[in-house]
C-alpha cells in the first residue's frame, strides 16, 4: 500500500542532489535484507558504519556537508549507489502480486515488531514473526499495512552484574536517529490525535517505518500533550502493571484502528497477531454500525467473516486477562455505543474455564474472528484442546482452528555468502520459487569443502564479534574481569559449539544442559574433543524465575572447572542472533513440551546449516526428518530424563560425528547433515510458504466474501 500520508525524517541531513535517493533508501529497511544495500552504506565508511550500529540515518548524520559532497566524487561509491538505486526502484515499482488473484488490503496489528536492531521494539519470537510477515508481504507485493507501538524506551537493555543478576537498564530510543519517519498533519506538524473512548483523554502521535513496499505505523504516547502517566503508556513492552497494560492495549487496538482511519488507509481484512490488539475488533464493529449502518448482529457477522486471529501461546495462563471492574471503568460508555449491554460486551472475553477471572483477550480474538490459527500443527492441536470450552460456544458452522506453521524470511536470516552461493546454484529467481522443494535438490551439489569453509567463516566471525564486544566493555566500562571471562573471551572457533539463545523464561529450560554439571564437565573438557556452549537471552524484567535461571548460567560460565568454555553473551537481540544462528554448530532447543508454540530461531539456524537439536515440540515434529538434526527427550517432559537423553546424544552421536574427520580433515558425516538441513528446512520453513498459506486459507477467501458485500 503506498504511503498516503506526508511523512518525513527531520533528522536526515540535506543530501547533495546527486545523492537524492540515498535518504529514501536509508529510510527503508529494504536495505537490511539486500546484500547490495548493506554494502552501499558500508562503502561510505566501514568504521563509522560499524560505530552507527548499522543505522544509516545515524551514519549520514555524522557526515559533514563536505564529506557528503566528497562522496559524489568517489567513483566506486557512485557506481554502487546507482546500482542499488536501480535495484531499489525496480523493487518498489514492481507491481507483480504473487497470487493470480489479488487479495483485498490487509491491516496487520501486533504489539511488537522485530525488524532490525536499530529499531528495538521487540522482545522475542512474536515480534520477529510479525517483522518477517511484513517483509514477506512486501516481497510478494501483498497489499498490507502494519500497526504497532513505538516504545521510546525499547525493551530492556541487558547489563549483567558480576554475580550474574540481570540489571534492567533501559535505553531511550533516539527518535531522531532511528530509521523512522514522523507522520505529519496538513500543517506539516507531527500528527497527534486523540485515542477515542479513553477518559480522561489520551493522545498519540504516529511514526512510520518503511519495510520495503509495506508501511508500518507506530503509535507513540510519549508526547507533551499527555500527562506523565499517559506518556508512559507506550514506554515499555508488556508492562506488568495491569491497569497500564489495559490502557496500552486500548491505545494499540482502538487507537491503531483510529490511526488508519485518519490516514485514510482502507483495508478489508483485519489480522490480529496475538490477543494484545484485539480491541480493534470492537472498533470494527462500531464503525460498521455507525458508517455502514449495519445492525449490531450484522456488524458482528461481518467482523467475524473478515478478521483473522493468530494465537501464539499454548497456555491459558499466558494470555492477558483484565478484571471486570477495570474493564467497566474504561468501557462503561463504549458498550452503549455498540448497542450492547454490559453482559453481552463482557461475554466476548469470558472464558468458561475461568468465568470470574475477567475479560480474556485471546477469547475475544477467538470469538470475533472466523479465521483463526495456531502457529504449528502441534500447537493447533493443543489450542483446540485448551480452548475447547470456548470453541464449544462457536456459532454452528464456524471454521475450526487451523495450524499455519511459522516461517522465517530467508533473505533476512541467511548469511550473505551462502545466499550468493545459492544465487549461483539455484538461479537468480530462486527466492521467487523458494517454497518448491524440488528447487533445493541442487543443494546436493554444494561441495563439502565449500560448506565447511563457509561455516567456518561464520563461526570465526561470531567468535570475533563476541570477543570484540567484551573487549569494548572491558576497556570502555571497566567491567569486572570475571564478567569479561564469562562473556566469551575464551571462545575458540575450532571447538564444537552449541548455541542456546532465546528469551530466558522457565518453560524454555535454558539451564537444562546444566542439570548434571559433573557429566557436563566431562563432555566439555574432553581434551581431544572439547565442546563449548554459548548462551544468550534476556529475562523479562518482572520474571524473577527467568532471572534466577540466567544467574545460574552466568555463574556456571564463571566456574573455572569449565575452563572458559561456557559463555553468556549479553544483550541478545537481532544483531547478535544473526551471528549466532550462522556461527554455532548445534542449535539447542529444549522447551517443556508442549509449551513452545512454534519456535523460529531453530529455523534461522537450520537454513544456514547450523544443526537443530531439539525436543519434539513446536515446529520440530514437522521439520525433523531423521537426517537434518537431532530430536531428544520424552513426550512428557522430565528435566532429569531429558538432560540425560541430551548428554547421551552428545556423547554418543554429536561429539563423535563432529570430530570424525575424513582424509581431507573434514567431518564428512557432519557436513552431510548440514546439507540436508539447508535442503529440507529452507523450502518448508521460509516465510514464503507461510504467507502462501495465510493467503490461500484466509486472505483470498475473505476477499471473495468481502467483494460480494461491497458489490
Ligand atoms: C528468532 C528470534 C527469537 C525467537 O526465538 P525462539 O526460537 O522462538 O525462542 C527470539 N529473539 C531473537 C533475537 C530472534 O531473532
Amino acid at each position: 500500500m503506498p504511503g498516503q500520508d506526508p511523512s518525513t525524517n527531520l533528522a536526515l541531513p540535506s543530501l547533495p542532489p546527486e545523492l537524492e535517493e540515498l535518504g529514501e533508501i536509508a529510510l527503508n529497511l529494504w536495505w537490511t535484507w539486500n546484500p547490495a544495500g548493506k554494502n552501499l552504506f558500508r562503502l561510505i565508511n566501514p568504521y563509522l558504519w560499524k560505530e552507527s550500529g548499522h543505522n544509516p540515518i545515524q551514519l549520514l548524520k555524522t557526515l559533514s556537508a563536505q564529506e557528503l559532497e566528497a562522496l559524489t566524487k568517489e567513483e566506486r561509491f557512485m557506481r554502487e549507489y546507482r546500482y542499488v538505486r536501480a535495484l531499489f526502484r525496480e523493487y518498489m515499482n514492481d507491481k507483480t502480486i504473487y497470487s493470480e488473484e489479488e487479495p483485498l488490503p490487509i491491516a496487520y496489528f501486533c504489539a511488537e515488531f522485530g525488524l532490525h536492531h536499530s529499531v528495538p521494539i521487540y522482545s522475542g519470537g512474536l515480534g520477529f514473526l510479525a517483522g518477517d510477515i511484513l517483509k514477506e508481504a512486501s516481497d510478494m507485493g501483498l497489499p498490507m499495512v502494519g500497526v504497532g507501538f513505538m516504545y521510546p524506551e525499547g525493551y530492556v537493555r541487558q547489563v549483567m552484574s558480576p554475580d550474574g543478576w540481570q540489571q534492567g537498564a533501559s535505553e531511550t530510543i533516539d527518535k531522531d536517529t532511528a530509521p523512522i519517519e514522523r507522520v505529519l498533519d496538513e500543517k506539516g506538524d507531527h500528527l497527534v490525535f486523540q485515542v477515542p473512548f479513553i477518559d480522561p483523554p489520551v493522545y498519540a502521535s504516529l511514526w512510520k517505518l518503511n519495510v520495503g513496499r509495506v508501511s508500518l505505523y507506530l503509535l507513540d504516547t510519549d508526547i507533551e500533550q499527555n500527562d506523565p502517566w499517559d506518556r508512559q503508556i507506550s514506554s515499555h513492552l508488556y508492562t506488568p502493571d495491569m491497569n497500564q497494560r489495559l490502557r496500552q492495549e486500548i491505545v494499540l487496538g482502538i487507537g491503531g484502528y483510529r490511526a488508519l482511519e485518519i490516514l485514510g488507509i482502507k483495508y478489508s481484512i483485519l489480522h490480529l497477531n496475538e490477543g494484545h490488539p484485539a480491541f480493534a475488533l470492537f472498533e470494527r464493529i462500531r464503525s460498521m454500525i455507525e458508517e455502514k449502518k449495519l445492525s449490531l448482529d450484522e456488524a458482528i457477522e461481518r467482523v467475524r467473516a473478515s478478521s483473522v486471529f493468530t494465537t501464539h501461546t499454548p497456555l491459558q495462563a499466558a494470555t492477558d486477562v483484565y478484571n471486570f471492574d477495570m474493564m467497566s471503568h474504561y468501557f462503561g460508555d463504549y458498550w452503549k455505543r455498540l448497542g450492547m449491554d454490559k453482559e453481552r460486551f463482557m461475554s466476548f472475553g469470558l472464558n468458561p474455564d475461568a468465568p470470574n477471572a475477567g475479560f480474556n483477550m485471546t477469547v475475544l480474538g477467538l470469538k470475533l474472528c472466523n479465521q483463526r490459527n495456531a502457529v504449528s500443527q502441534k500447537h493447533a492441536e493443543v489450542t483446540r484442546q485448551i480452548w475447547k470450552n470456548v470453541l464449544a460456544q462457536d456459532e454452528p458452522g464456524s471454521p475450526p482452528i487451523v495450524g499455519i506453521t511459522n516461517g522465517v524470511h530467508l533473505p533476512t536470516w541467511l548469511g550473505d555468502e551462502l545466499r550468493d552461493r545459492l544465487d549461483e546454484l539455484l538461479g537468480e529467481r530462486w527466492l521467487q520459487l523458494q517454497e518448491d522443494p524440488d528447487l533445493w535438490s541442487r543443494v546436493d551439489e554444494l561441495e563439502d569443502e565449500e560448506i565447511w569453509q563457509l561455516h567456518y567463516t561464520y563461526k570465526v566471525r561470531m567468535v570475533n564479534f563476541i570477543r570484540e564486544r567484551v573487549r569494548r566493555k572491558w576497556s570502555d566500562e571497566g567491567i569486572d574481569p570475571i564478567v569479561a571471562m564469562a562473556e566469551g573471551v575464551m571462545l575458540d572457533p575450532d571447538v564444537l559449539t552449541i548455541g542456546f539463545a532465546r528469551r530466558m523464561t522457565a518453560y524454555k529450560r535454558p539451564d537444562l544442559i546444566l542439570h548434571d554439571l559433573d557429566r557436563l564437565e566431562k563432555i566439555v573438557n574432553n581434551y581431544a574433543r572439547p565442546v563449548q556452549i554459548i548462551f544468550a537471552g534476556k529475562a523479562h524484567p518482572a520474571d524473577q524465575t527467568g532471572k534466577q535461571i540466567l544467574q545460574r548460567i552466568f555463574k556456571t560460565a564463571q566456574d573455572r572447572r569449565f575452563r572458559g568454555r561456557i559463555a553468556f553473551v549479553e544483550d541478545y537481540g537481532e544483531g547478535t542472533a544473526k551471528y549466532l544462528v550462522r556461527g554455532c554448530d548445534v542449535w539447542l532447543n529444549n522447551p517443556q513440551i508442549p509449551m513452545e508454540a512454534c519456535g523460529t530461531s531453530g529455523m534461522k539456524a537450520a537454513i544456514n546449516g547450523t544443526l537443530h537439536c531439539s525436543t519434539l515440540d513446536g515446529w520440530w515434529p514437522e521439520g525433523y526428518n531423521g537426517k537434518n538434526g537431532w530430536a531428544f527427550g520424552g513426550e512428557i517432559s522430565d528435566d532429569a530424563k531429558d538432560a540425560a537423553a541430551l548428554y547421551d546424544l552428545l556423547e554418543k552421536e554429536i561429539v563423535p560425528l563432529y570430530y570424525t574427520l575424513d582424509e581431507h580433515k573434514r567431518p564428512a558425516g557432519w557436513i552431510a547433515k548440514m546439507r540436508e538441513s539447508i535442503r529440507s528446512v529452507s523450502p518448508r520453513f521460509g516465510s514464503r510458504r507461510m504467507m502462501k498459506e495465510y493467503l490461500e486459507k484466509f486472505y483470498l477467501p475473505v476477499s471473495q466474501r468481502s467483494r460480494s458485500w461491497e458489490n
